[in-house]
């Protein structure tokens, strides 16, 4: 099931999309006296795939604008450094990795606040003013239903309320200048979302494909099954110590092909189209501006 949040007559909705991404039904006719975003709903309806039942024939999609599907967030977004096999070496080989460990021997998790976060198809700001090199990352997001401290691998995938596709858009110069990552990870529109979220019964997380294009140039394309860490890990990692809560998101990180991984690098410059998919999730496309 995939659940969106679009614009309709300028109010914002959470609704359910149909297979073919063509009609969809809002979640107020199916939730009697639901009125709240995405995050809302997360809360109310840990298992949304039994617990969601459109009728009807639905509306149709064409004229609706697609937002990012989770706009609003209790807190940062976590994120995951270098967990691809293959783009841990062509970090470490790029000269812009500060750490020491080509492959990290624990998870490395970061934040990003969600102000980053725009729709599937709005502008990625280039800001010219503050980086000069800047890059993609298609990532696999996982977004956490049922919270919990101290969770189990084993219980891990009980916890997951939906997958999206995220672009964690990285300024390479303020990433290796600052050492830590936060600024050059965290500049406005820096975090692409979308099209929507598939609940977690929808992909098998563990065997799925993530394509990145950059004007129509295939950059990265690999499966989740080269993660250096899987989700449990990341789940039953981030929540040792930290209580994950309802809609709480986690990004597994990128795989290889972003452009500091090309001699010369290929960094992003305004009207760049960077386009990415997911298998059975969707895709988004960014122009640059
Ligand atoms: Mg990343």
């Amino acid at each position: 099931m995939r659940i969106a949040t679009i614009e309709v007559q300028g109010a914002s909705r959470v609704v359910i999309v149909d297979e073919a991404g063509e009609r969809y039904w809002d979640i107020a006719d199916v939730v009697p006296g639901f009125a709240g975003d995405m995050l809302d709903l997360i809360k109310a309806t840990p298992h949304p795939a039994q617990q969601l039942k459109p009728a009807g024939p639905g509306q149709p999609l064409a004229g609706a604008r697609l937002k990012a599907p989770l706009n609003r967030l209790d807190r940062n977004l976590f994120l995951v450094g270098k967990n691809y096999h293959e783009h841990a070496k062509e970090f470490s080989g790029s000269g812009f990795d500060s750490s020491a460990q080509v492959v990290p021997s624990a998870p490395n998790v970061f934040t990003k606040p969600a102000s980053t976060i725009v729709g599937p198809h709005d502008a990625i700001e280039s800001h010219p003013a503050v980086t000069q090199q800047m890059d993609y990352e298609a990532e696999l997001a996982v977004v956490i239903g049922k919270g919990g401290r101290g969770i189990r691998k084993e219980d891990a995938y009980a916890h997951v309320w939906g997958y999206t596709v995220v672009n964690d858009v990285t300024a390479r110069d303020l990433q290796k200048q600052h050492g830590q990552w936060f600024l050059g990870k965290s500049l406005d529109t820096f975090c692409p979302m979308g099209p929507w979220i598939v609940t977690a019964d929808a992909i098998d997380p563990a065997n799925t494909r993530v394509q990145c294009w950059v004007n129509e140039e295939l950059r990265q394309d690999a499966n989740t099954a080269d993660l250096i860490f899987d989700i449990p890990t990341l789940i039953a990692t981030i929540s040792a110590g930290i209580e994950l809560k309802p809609g709480d998101v986690i990004v597994t990180g990128t795989p290889v092909g972003v452009g500091i991984g090309f001699k010369p690098p290929k960094f992003l410059k305004a009207g760049d189209v960077v386009r990415i998919a997911i298998e059975n999730i969707g895709t988004i496309e960014n122009r640059v501006r």
